[in-house]
């Protein structure tokens, strides 16, 4: 798409601290990283959400961000790394070109390590999974 920003990295019409690219993939630095080393992986064609991804360009960013995630993990020396991804605003995303990130952690860095759960009520498990299901 020709406005968005991340179009424009994958053109080269922004500079950008470039990781690494193939045919369908690109990765590079984040501007505004969570810890040091925090990396980004997009599909070089414009996709809004992961919901449009094609199977094709996915595996190909999941493939190159596990890459990318263990020199990530090793350049800075971290103690682990999360492999996020938002769709929407509600969500987080603020960037509506699909993207995945790769964050290295430390321990103590003052970021969630897990995210808090709740109970579900008797019997709502199962009427989720059927609604669920009925949708795939
Ligand atoms: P989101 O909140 O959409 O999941 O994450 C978007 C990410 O893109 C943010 O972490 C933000 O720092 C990063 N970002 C936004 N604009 C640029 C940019 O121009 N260059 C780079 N390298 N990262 C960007
Ligand atoms: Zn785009």
């Amino acid at each position: 798409m020709a406005d968005c920003i991340f179009c424009k990295i994958v053109r080269g019409e922004i500079p950008c601290a470039k990781i690494m690219e193939d045919d369908h993939a690109f990765s590079l630095l984040d501007i505004g990283p969570i810890n040091a080393g925090h990396a980004l992986v997009i599909p070089k064609r414009h996709y809004p959400t992961l919901f449009e991804v094609t199977d094709e360009d996915l595996a190909a960013c999941v493939v190159m961000a596990r890459k990318v995630a263990a020199a990530v993990y090793k350049a800075v020396g971290a103690s682990g790394l999360n492999f996020l991804q938002n769709n929407f605003r509600v969500a987080g995303q603020l960037v509506e070109h699909a993207h995945f990130h790769l964050i290295p952690r430390f321990q103590n860095d003052g970021f969630l390590t897990s995210w808090p759960g709740k109970a579900y009520a008797v019997g709502e498990m199962d009427k989720v999974l059927h609604k669920v299901l009925a949708e795939l």
